[in-house]
């Protein structure tokens, strides 16, 4: 797979061009440009043959200025620092657009999950806790899955974190499994919000829904539920893909039947009734709508003249490089951007801390509707601020976001 830029080099052109366009104030430009923590730390980890591992993994904190940080954590071969910094500042983004009262962080393990059993799984995720332990805690860094990571990881980091605090701490960590204070609707909440901005997309679009035709890229947690989640909504979903390739049926592709064949095989490979197209060619597509929902760096000045969708919903984040951003404005592509189109996830987070906080919980109509107003809410905010400025959608975002978190800056001042 291409690696393409240094992500955190991606994030900081992004900010840069919303600092410029704001003419933000030197002191914000300068604190909001940069990350506030790092740990890196290398932890050995007990393997089933009897050895020892070491493992290298991050926690980094880009801004706490309105409120405790929170983000997931990635388990990639390919996680590096400039990657867990620039997700970290995508989380600060995210947050402020949809008012969250957090702060943006993610961490990471450089390790592939699929090679390691699930005892090694499990010792590694209770020690890389232990690790950042000395940052996380519900009232000051919460994490959540990621890339790799799932309500399983989140129920060993709650479950080693409460042990070190001799209770329980349900608050630390989020998308748990319900069992021990998970939230209704929290595992399909990403897909389900790049569903509802899809829609809200189509509409500005003036495309009927039921005309449209859309790609997913990705078929973990976010690229499988998006799928489902539009299928159900009567749009046709012709194309998805995950490591091993993708399949095509400009005619439609039964959602539900894939899913069973994936859940059954543990790959799209070999399901029949439709044909196979890379991951590169999925992407140039002839559809209405694209989703990219796998890792960073897929659209980028290499392939970006080639795309034909009219509306792209960024599920993963980063999907789209900066020159790649500009070749698509260009070409008059409706770019719905990460740090707005995959807020549904740390949206439905927020509402797991919340209730964990109150030990009072939602029924999952309340969840769904609560995410369906502020993703509605936070797309239309985006939208004017696109169109009163005469901007594209990302630096838009970027001018809401921005705006807010500087505020905080500001009326926090600089310390001491
Ligand atoms: N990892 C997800 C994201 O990139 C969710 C973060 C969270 O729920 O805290 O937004």
């Amino acid at each position: 797979m291409e690696h393409g830029p240094d992500p955190f080099v991606t994030a900081q052109r992004q900010f840069d061009r919303a600092a410029d366009y704001l003419n933000l104030d030197p002191a914000a430009r300068t604190v909001l440009r940069d990350v506030q923590r790092v740990l890196e730390v290398n932890f050995p980890v007990h393997m089933d043959d009897g050895s020892i591992r070491l493992f290298k993994g991050y926690r980094v904190q880009h801004n706490m200025h309105r409120g405790p940080t929170k983000g997931g954590i990635r388990y990639h071969p390919s996680v590096s620092l400039p990657e867990v910094k620039a997700l970290a500042m995508w989380m600060t983004w995210k947050n402020a657009i949809f008012h969250l009262p957090f702060g943006g962080a993610k961490g990471g393990v450089v390790v592939d999950p699929k090679k390691l059993s699930t005892h090694e799984l499990e010792n590694l995720t209770r020690r890389f806790t232990s690790e950042i332990s000395i940052i996380i805690g519900p009232e000051s860094d919460i994490p959540a899955p990621d890339v790799g990571t799932n309500a399983q990881t989140m129920a060993w980091m709650m479950d080693t974190y409460s042990m070190h605090a001799g209770r329980s701490v349900p608050a630390v960590v989020t998308g748990k499994p319900i069992s021990i204070g998970g939230s209704q609707g929290r595992e399909e909440a990403t897909g389900r919000g790049v569903m509802i901005v899809t829609l809200e997309a189509l509409k500005h679009s003036q495309i009927d829904p039921s005309t449209a035709t859309v790609a997913v890229q990705g078929f973990g947690n976010v690229g499988s539920n998006s799928a489902r989640l539009l299928a159900e909504q009567g749009v046709k979903v012709v194309a998805v893909s995950d490591v091993s390739g993708g399949i095509y049926n400009p005619a439609g592709l039964n959602i539900p039947d894939v899913l069973r064949y994936t859940q059954e095989h543990g790959t799209l490979k070999g399901f029949r009734n439709a044909q196979s197209v890379t991951n590169d060619q999925l992407l140039e597509l002839p559809v209405t709508v694209l989703v990219p929902a796998a890792l960073e760096n897929q659209i980028t000045d290499r392939n970006a003249a080639r795309i034909q969708a009219k509306i792209i919903v960024e599920g993963a984040n980063g999907p789209t490089t900066p020159e790649a951003d500009a070749i698509l404005n260009d070409k008059g592509v409706f770019v719905v951007p990460d740090v707005l189109a995959n807020a549904g996830g740390v949206t439905v987070s927020y509402f797991e801390w919340v209730q964990d906080l109150q030990h009072f919980f939602w029924s999952e109509d309340e969840i769904n509707e609560r995410l369906h107003r502020i993703m509605r809410d936070s797309f239309a905010r985006v939208l004017s601020t696109k169109e009163s400025n005469d901007v594209d959608m990302r630096l838009a975002a970027y001018i809401v976001a921005v705006r807010t978190v500087a505020d905080a800056t500001d009326a926090r001042s600089i310390y001491p």
